[in-house]
């Protein structure tokens, strides 16, 4: 069943709540999960979809982790975002709705052109696990 936004607000941690719900930004420099390097998928905070993969993570100097593909192919879901007075594309997640960041092209030339910029708090990483 789908969850309303008193729900999200019970499950969610307030700056949680505020970019995936609100689709907010967190601090630039500020996530976790922006030095993570160890193997792994990154899952959406909100509701556990399989996001992100370790594969395309790439330090891009922007201060949020960033991607130059989506890990599972149309789990994440592009929508034209012109607030702000800008013309940028939302990325978000397809299974729950969350808002988790945005795409740029101005990502790795010899890989797909494209930066998925997203926020550390709407990921959790699961890393791989390295016995199997
Ligand atoms: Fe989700």
């Amino acid at each position: 069943m789908p969850l309303n936004e008193e729900d999200w607000k019970a499950k969610l941690t307030p700056e949680q709540y505020r970019i995936l719900r609100q689709k907010g930004t967190e601090a630039p420099f500020s996530g976790k999960l922006l030095s993570e390097k160890r193997p792994g998928l990154f899952k959406c905070a909100a509701c556990g979809a399989e996001l992100f993969s370790s594969e395309h993570k790439f330090e891009s100097g922007s201060g949020w982790p960033s991607f130059y593909d989506i890990g599972k192919s149309d789990a994440v879901k592009l929508k034209d975002d012109n607030s702000h007075g800008l013309m940028r594309v939302e990325a978000v997640c397809r299974n729950c709705g969350s808002h988790l960041g945005h795409v740029f092209d101005d990502g790795p030339a010899d890989k797909t052109g494209k930066r998925y910029c997203i926020n550390s708090v709407c990921l959790e990483f699961d890393p791989k696990d390295q016995s199997k």
